[in-house]
């Protein structure tokens, strides 16, 4: 008798609480994208309640560092910057000092400085730089016209006319930062994204997250499935933002060299150990081309990538196989 009731104990000790569930939402309009999370929780009102807490963390991140509101921490740096060293948040100082990380790594390709011309385009009313336009605000694109002082916390500009923009790694950022929110709150299966940029924690019902990487012209196509777990992933594409002119496609990642749009490839899929490491390196192939940008993920150990050139040709590197 007392055998079997310990036997019980044992037993019910193993039964997963009875209302565990797989929880979803999307929302859309926080740092001007879509943001899904999807988690599994002990029940639908605790999965909710992490779905509240990771949306209020990137409402709190877009809060600091859109370009779209006056009063981000980012606007501040962009009016005073070039007048004095600012002091900034921990978090912005870090995310500065990988941003400029990340544009030594890609030879300049990624670079924050590309808004000092990306400013002057609004792609979603038709609107880009002329010529003379463009090669008056050049000059304040250079990476290097951004210079941290770590003991003071500052950032300064070197000259006149220079701007930043996260747009390029703070998505990635968010995401890092809300999985580890999850994870901090015992979360083992999860997925968030914030536009193109997600990572994962576990596995889903026992299999690996497919993730599919979209034909950069027919949106319900596929052309690759990755399988993940426990990873980031980021893409980029020149149909996310864009609008045609005269048969040329202007879109949002922007050569710092030309204050123009990037044309090498179509889209680029990085896949990597965080989002802030993968959203920083899915422009760099739009600006340096597929083969140099194959051999930059190549030499990093973590980092793997599909590319997709306007020819259609999609290439790999070599810690993926390219399917049958
Ligand atoms: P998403 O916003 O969906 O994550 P991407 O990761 O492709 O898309 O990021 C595109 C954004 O990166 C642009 O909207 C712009 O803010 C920024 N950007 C554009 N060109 C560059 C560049 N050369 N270096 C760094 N950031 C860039
Ligand atoms: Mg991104």
């Amino acid at each position: 008798m007392r055998n079997a009731s310990l036997l019980l104990i044992t037993l019910l000790a193993f039964v997963p609480p009875v209302h565990a569930e797989w929880v979803e939402r999307v929302t859309d309009g926080i740092m001007g994208t879509r943001i899904t999370v999807e988690l599994w929780a002990d029940s639908s009102a605790a999965g909710n309640e992490l779905i509240d807490a990771v949306l209020t963390e990137m409402r709190r991140i877009d809060a600091s560092m859109s370009t779209y509101r006056k009063d981000s921490e980012v606007s501040m740096v962009n009016d005073r910057a070039a007048r004095e060293a600012v002091v900034i948040t921990p978090e912005l100082f870090d995310l500065l000092s990988t941003s400029l990380k990340f544009s030594r790594l890609t030879d300049g390709a990624f670079d924050i400085t590309y808004a000092s011309v990306g400013y002057l385009y609004d792609f979603r009313h038709n609107v880009r730089p002329d010529d003379k336009q463009i090669a008056a605000a050049l000059p304040g694109i250079d990476y290097r016209h951004v210079l941290l002082d770590a003991k003071q916390r500052t950032v300064h500009f070197s000259r006149p006319g220079v701007r930043i923009d996260l747009g390029g790694i703070g998505k990635g950022h968010a995401v890092d930062r809300s999985i580890a929110l999850l994870r901090s709150r015992g979360v083992a299966h999860a997925l968030v994204t914030a536009g193109g940029d997600s990572r994962i924690i576990g596995d889903r019902f026992g299999q690996p997250w497919v993730i599919g990487i979209r034909h950069p012209d027919r949106k319900n196509e596929v052309i690759a499935r990755i399988p993940l777990e426990d990873a980031a992933l980021s893409t980029s594409g020149d149909y996310e933002r864009y609008f045609d002119e005269k048969g040329i496609r202007y879109h949002h990642i922007i050569d710092p060299k030309t204050g123009d749009s990037a044309r090498k490839v179509r889209s680029a899929t990085i896949i990597g150990p965080t989002a802030t490491m993968t959203d920083g390196l899915s422009k760099t192939a739009f600006v340096l081309g597929a083969q140099r940008a194959i051999e930059i993920y190549n030499s990093m150990e973590d980092i793997d990538a599909v590319v997709v050139k306007p020819d259609g040709e999609v290439l790999y590197t070599k810690g993926l196989e390219a399917p049958k």
